[in-house]
């Protein structure tokens, strides 16, 4: 027997309406707000991530999957959804089009991580990127996509937003930050001991107890913003009170990636106990420039579906069923066999989602199966039926019956 691999999962027939239902949800909502889907390959060039993510952060130093292929090529699994969004837009001229850009994607996304609740190594996100406008009004829209998108679901989770300012106040920050924390050096997990040279922002995102305990009255960010970022944050929050979302500042939310500028934001829930981010994202004005283009300013957002998914699961919101079977048609001896064979396939092609027996039942299982899957409509095909030419289309809701001829059974109105 060979099992699943580590941290990926089975999505079974009897649960895909769930990823369904979550999947039309994000479609429609992307839809109100104008924003169209791309779709980019599953793998790119491993150099497309060293740049766009950052050979920083976690997901370049510990969590890809890399390999070379048979062309002797690097090659990485979608670590995220952004770079390679990225990448298409500079590489079939996006940019010379209208602007704002706006795009969303469903994307499976591999990570190496250790496999907990909520953490796997292939999840699923909807993310959105809006390129072009560089306007707190714009990320306030991306804000309010995620915001539509969870309450739709029936989700209410708590918005944290944070500015982590451009490439020169975030300088002094990270000043401050390295001043702050260097008493403390000895007493960093050995992850971070390597950020504080190299990335020092990056130490505020440790999940290590002691390291959060490190930094939990460290500089604040917000207090370094230069004029041009102190004004986004202000006009950003301006905007979301228009709106009437509720948010906190909280100023050490840093994202794990490298890119962002400006604006980031998250929204958490503590129903699910450590993983409670179920959406993250920002703005990146850099990153365009950073993989090869000109410079376009950027933001978005990622959400982590199955994490959604468990939200609506542990906070009791009813998912609702597809459209099940309307009518089953049950059948007893060759002939009439042959008889409901040929009447479900035409059915069918008139649009009528219709299902008989392939197992050989008796004409009470075939009841009983119709009942179980939920079957609208039941007509029973016999000799009776076949010499008479007339069935009984009987309506398993209230049990009742009404004759119609076999004929008529292809265009009849269920
Ligand atoms: P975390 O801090 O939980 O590791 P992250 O900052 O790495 O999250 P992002 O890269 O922003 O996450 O990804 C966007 C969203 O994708 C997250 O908010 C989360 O909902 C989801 N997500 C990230 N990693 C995983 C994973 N390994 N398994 C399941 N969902 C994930
Ligand atoms: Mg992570």
């Amino acid at each position: 027997m060979i099992n699943i691999p580590k941290g990926t999962k089975d999505v079974l027939p009897s649960d895909s309406y769930k990823w369904h239902y979550v999947e039309n949800t994000a479609r429609e909502v992307a839809n109100l707000f104008g924003i169209k889907e791309i779709r980019t390959p599953t793998f790119e060039h491993t150099e497309l991530f060293l740049r766009g993510v950052g050979d920083t952060t976690d997901i370049v130093n510990k969590e890809m999957y890399t390999f070379n292929d048979k062309g002797n090529r690097s090659i990485t699994l979608k670590p995220e959804g952004t770079a390679g969004v990225a990448r298409a837009f500079i590489e079939n001229g996006l940019f010379s089009g209208a602007m704002p850009l706006k795009m969303y994607y469903i994307t499976p996304v591999f990570r190496y991580e250790r496999p907990q609740a909520g953490r796997l190594r292939e999840h699923h996100q909807f993310g959105i990127e809006f390129y072009g406008g560089n306007g707190a009004d714009l990320d306030a829209e991306v804000i309010l996509t995620a915001y539509t998108l969870l309450t739709k679901l029936g989700l209410s989770v708590e918005l944290n937003i944070n500015s982590m300012g451009c490439k020169t106040c975030r300088q002094a920050y990270n000043n401050a930050l390295k001043e702050y924390l260097k008493s403390s050096l000895d007493k960093m997990c050995p992850t971070c001991q390597s950020r504080y040279e190299k990335n020092p922002l990056r130490i505020l995102d440790c999940k290590e107890e002691g390291c959060k305990q490190l930094t939990k009255d460290a500089p604040k960010i917000t207090d370094y913003l230069c004029d041009d970022c102190s004004e986004h944050f202000s006009k950003l929050q301006n905007y979301l009170t228009l709106s009437g979302l509720k948010f906190k500042v909280n100023p050490y939310i840093v994202r794990g990636l490298d890119y962002y500028t400006k604006t980031v934001f998250e929204f958490v829930t503590t129903a699910l106990g450590s993983q409670g981010t179920v959406c993250g994202g920002g703005r990146y004005d850099g990153l365009i420039e950073q993989i090869g283009g000109n410079s376009v300013p950027g933001v978005g957002f990622g959400m982590g579906l199955e994490r959604i998914l468990m939200l609506m699961e542990a906070t009791g919101v009813e998912i609702p069923k597809e459209k099940g079977i309307k009518v089953f048609i049950a059948s007893a001896g060759d002939k009439a066999n042959e008889k409901a064979f040929e009447l479900c396939y035409k059915l069918r092609l008139n649009g009528v989602v219709a299902e008989t027996d392939h197992m050989q039942r008796s004409f009470k299982s075939q009841f009983k199966y119709a009942d179980k899957i939920g079957a609208e409509y039941v007509i029973a095909i016999g000799d009776n039926e076949l010499t008479e030419n007339k069935v009984n289309v009987k309506k398993m809701a209230d049990g009742t019956t009404v004759e119609i001829s076999l004929d008529e059974i292809v265009n009849y109105n269920f």
